[in-house]
């Protein structure tokens, strides 16, 4: 199977090709991205192409590559809540208009697209467990900017299903529940502030800065770690018997759902009894800010995001197995080994 990935130094692209050339031999990854930092060891191996272009220049190579492989991954997408208020132009033109065309051409070669949908589709329902095929997907109002991504992500799943039940298209839209793990975000954009929570928080704990707990910090993730979620992904890739086509299926850890103050207790544990931490004379206060002075106006939280899974469990015989403190020590480390390079 010859796959592309756009995208693919992304944190889910680099975790993805990684895993697919350790184990599947038959499989070739060709991948495109901005740059090359997380890709590492794959960046060498016969069975791995790699471009180093941008999705919104590189047209030819792009079009190129959907009509020479089997599979579509478009992986390129701003994903990080801060820039949905700071740019939300710059999220609807990457994430929606761009993907929209790369749609297109899967279409128009009859080409199989695996989709990254979101979790923020379902944005402030209030129900328990969030079902890919029952629950509502709501949204606040238009100044209220963050809600773009999960417009933009919920009409690129509407018009991916269209094209599904009219028979021109065959599709896999997934949709991450907050994954963690090594290379989440870059601690460079964490030190400046604007990055997704766990990497900000590990940031703000080796900088010995305060931790900040948007709101009392009272809202609630499943935080699902990298690896659960890349086995997921390789057997909707795999789509044994067709068994995931034209399906929406959540991935995602719901027995790992923490309120985000309990997250910033869990990392400072960790890093306080981490070898290389536990002598430090001072740490990390954790303190309360309010959404308005951390995010802006446009910002607007989310207070309990869980996943159904049933759906995953059935169709991919899949079942998250790392625990919450796992996923953060994990991620710590990985953040803490980077550091030190980095530093040296
Ligand atoms: N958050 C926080 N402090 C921070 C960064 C984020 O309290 O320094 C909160 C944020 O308000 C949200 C949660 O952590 O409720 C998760 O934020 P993240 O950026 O990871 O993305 P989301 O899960 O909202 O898509």
């Amino acid at each position: 199977m010859k796959i592309l990935i756009l995208g693919v130094n992304g944190f889910i692209g680099h975790h993805l090709t990684k895993r697919i050339l350790a184990e599947k031999s038959g499989w070739t990854v060709y991948g495109m991205d901005l740059g090359t930092e997380r890709l590492g060891e794959s960046l060498t191996n016969p069975r791995f192409n790699f471009l180093e272009g941008d999705i919104a220049i590189n047209k030819e190579w792009i079009e190129y590559h959907i009509k020479k492989c089997d599979v579509v991954m478009p992986l390129v997408a701003i994903a990080t809540p801060k820039l949905y208020v700071e740019d939300p132009i710059a999220v609807y033109n990457l994430d929606f208009e761009m993907n929209v065309n790369i749609v297109k051409l899967c279409v128009k070669y009859h080409k199989r697209v695996v989709f990254p949908s979101t979790s923020e589709v379902y944005g402030a329902c209030t129900e328990p467990e969030f079902k890919e095929d029952e629950s509502f997907l709501v949204t606040g109002p238009i100044n209220k900017e963050r809600w773009i991504y999960s417009c933009c992500k919920q009409l690129l799943d509407r018009v991916i299903y269209a094209y599904g039940t009219r028979g021109q298209l065959e599709f896999t839209l997934f949709r991450p529940f907050n994954w963690v793990g090594p290379r989440l975000d870059s601690l460079n954009t964490a030190k400046e502030g604007s990055s997704r929570v766990v990497t900000q928080f590990i940031a703000e704990l080796l900088m010995n800065r305060p931790i900040n707990l948007v709101d009392g910090g009272r809202q609630k993730r499943c935080f699902t770690y990298v690896d659960d979620g890349i086995a997921a992904l390789v057997r909707i890739l795999e789509n044994k018997n067709d068994i995931c086509k034209n399906q929406i299926i959540n991935i995602g850890n719901p027995a790992n759902e923490c309120s985000v103050k309990e997250l910033a207790e869990i990392l400072k544990k960790l890093f306080q009894e981490h070898p290389e931490h536990k002598n430090d004379k001072s740490y990390s206060e954790i303190l309360d800010i309010s959404a308005d002075t951390y995010y802006g106006k446009g910002y607007q939280d989310i207070y309990t995001r869980k996943p159904s899974i049933e759906k995953a469990r059935k169709l991919l015989n899949w079942e998250p197995q790392i625990g919450l403190e796992e996923s953060m020590k994990l991620t710590l480390n990985s953040f803490l080994e980077e550091n030190r390079n980095a530093v040296i």
